[in-house]
């Protein structure tokens, strides 16, 4: 193994020439790489700020974003990273959360302190709170959809890396520094940790694309092919959507050989539209929460798999890994990858961490040593990928002075989410109530979780044990 090397927290490459990273605009070197982490290590160390303080860093995905990470990982001051697109509103909800001032990324009036283009801003003298330092530093914050309107930020430790990185160097994975990772998902979703750290790791290439990059057609053919990438990484939606180009199959992408699926259900139809078009393709299912750093299960669907089960499995478990299933089927996971809790949520941490156990909240169960999933016990649901609760949802809705109820449910199509829908009871009637509430929605979420279709109703009706309806709601639609 060479490039970065994740026990030490140091870089560990013998050939500095080689391509680290590419992105939309230009490619760095490792030794370009080391340099320029070591540069925004020194600004960051100039600022004298407390160990263990959160940083945001924002931007679209590229190498400003990586070097910004790994300079705050070196640093031990985690970093937190946030979308461009992310609304104004839920990146001031999430500095509060963390008790933060300092910002990587373009200037927000909100912060200050911002580090961008090289320069070092500073607005106003920082205001920070005290900070826990953990014996295991946190190296970052993954925030995610939160049942209570609030955001929660899972804390993910240098620890946790360590023996996800450890697990994925050794075999049924072999990757080397011959491998160009490429993977679509923002660094706001965790399943972008996996090839960030494995290319890091292994001294191999990544390549730093934002999603809407890969829906042009030319994009693929000119800009990605030619690089020959060798491992991918998204969730099955997306590899869904890609495959819909006619430009993605062996011939034009002919180093492609490795698929890494998370984060979904996974099912045979697609697996067999990819294995058509790269016939000699290795498809990954693997399964697991941010909770417990990326994933924790991992499987290649083979022949015999897609032909003994109509569901496929997410998995064998990691070594030094256990998944219990409760008396209510419930997956729990205990670890070393179990993360450390929710940022300054400790009720919360309390409830769903227990002894270092995670409780996932997900249902399923094993057959011939794989784990099979379910589904949930709760109201989260993932849209294309994207882990989204319905109750924030709701919560965001009816913080609008005009709403007095909302209910906002999951329209499936073979068990699979196709939209989310909001049926809203207003408290105070107003001709342009709907658009006033959107206008809203869209300040106050990230796009992936306005709802696709509004209603509104004039009551809610309720089942015999006094709850909302929600069936006799869908079937107004
Ligand atoms: P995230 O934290 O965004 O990675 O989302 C984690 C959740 O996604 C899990 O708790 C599951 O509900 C779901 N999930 C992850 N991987 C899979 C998979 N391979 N198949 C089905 N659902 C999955």
């Amino acid at each position: 193994m060479s490039g970065f090397d994740f026990i030490k927290w140091s870089f560990q490459y013998s050939d500095g020439a080689r391509t680290a990273l590419v992105d939309v605009d230009r490619s760095l070197n490792w030794n370009e790489l080391e340099e320029r982490v070591q540069i925004m290590a020194e600004q960051l160390r100039g600022l004298g700020l407390p160990r263990g303080l959160p940083v945001v860093v924002r931007g679209v995905k590229g190498i400003d974003m990586v070097v910004a990470m790994l300079a705050c990982a070196t640093m031990e001051l985690p970093y937190v990273p946030v979308d461009k697109s992310l609304p104004l509103l839920r990146l001031n909800a999430i500095r509060k959360i963390l008790g933060t001032d300092v910002l990587i990324g373009e200037l927000s009036d909100d912060f200050s302190i911002c580090i961008h283009a090289g320069k070092v801003v500073r607005q106003r003298a920082p205001a920070f709170r005290s900070v826990e330092v953990l014996r295991d530093p946190i190296v970052y914050v993954v925030f995610t959809s939160g049942s209570t309107g609030e955001p929660k930020g899972v804390q993910v430790t240098r620890g946790n890396i360590a023996d996800y990185v450890r697990w994925l160097s050794g075999s049924p994975f072999a990757f080397s520094r011959d491998d160009v990772f490429v993977n679509p998902s923002a660094f706001t979703f965790d399943l972008s940790v996996f090839d960030f750290l494995m290319s890091l790791h292994v001294g191999g290439t990544l390549l730093l694309f934002p999603a809407d990059e890969f829906k042009s057609a030319e994009f693929l053919r000119q800009r990605l092919a030619p690089l020959r990438p060798s491992v991918w990484t998204s969730t099955p939606s997306t590899l869904a959507l890609l495959a819909m180009n006619r430009d993605f199959n062996s011939a034009e992408f002919s180093h492609l050989n490795d698929f890494y699926l998370c984060g979904e259900t996974l099912y045979p139809t697609l697996v067999k539209r990819v294995q058509e078009r790269f016939p000699h393709g290795r498809i990954r299912n693997t399964y697991g929460p941010t909770e417990a750093t990326v994933f924790t299960t991992h499987v290649v669907i083979t022949e015999q798999i897609l032909e003994k089960y109509s569901s496929l499995p997410v998995g064998v478990v990691k070594p030094g890994t256990t998944i219990h299933i409760d008396e209510a089927g419930e997956l729990l996971i205990e670890g070393p990858n179990v993360a450390a809790g929710y940022f300054a949520r400790p009720e919360l941490t309390a409830e769903k961490f227990r002894n270092g156990v995670y409780r996932t909240g997900d249902h399923g169960w094993f057959e011939d040593g794989m784990l099979f999933f379910t589904g949930r016990t709760d109201r989260q649901i993932k849209l294309h990928g994207f882990r989204i609760e319905l109750d924030e949802i709701d919560a965001k809705i009816m913080e609008h002075k005009l709403v007095e109820q909302s209910v906002t449910l999951a329209l499936k199509r073979d068990g699979e989410v196709k939209k989310i829908v909001s049926f809203i009871k207003l408290g105070s009637v107003c001709e342009d109530a709907l658009a006033q509430i959107q206008r809203y929605l869209v300040e106050a979420l990230p796009a992936f979780m306005i709802p696709g279709i509004f209603r509104l109703v004039e009551s809610l009706p309720y089942n015999s044990s006094g709850k909302v309806d929600h069936k006799q709601l869908l079937n107004q639609l």
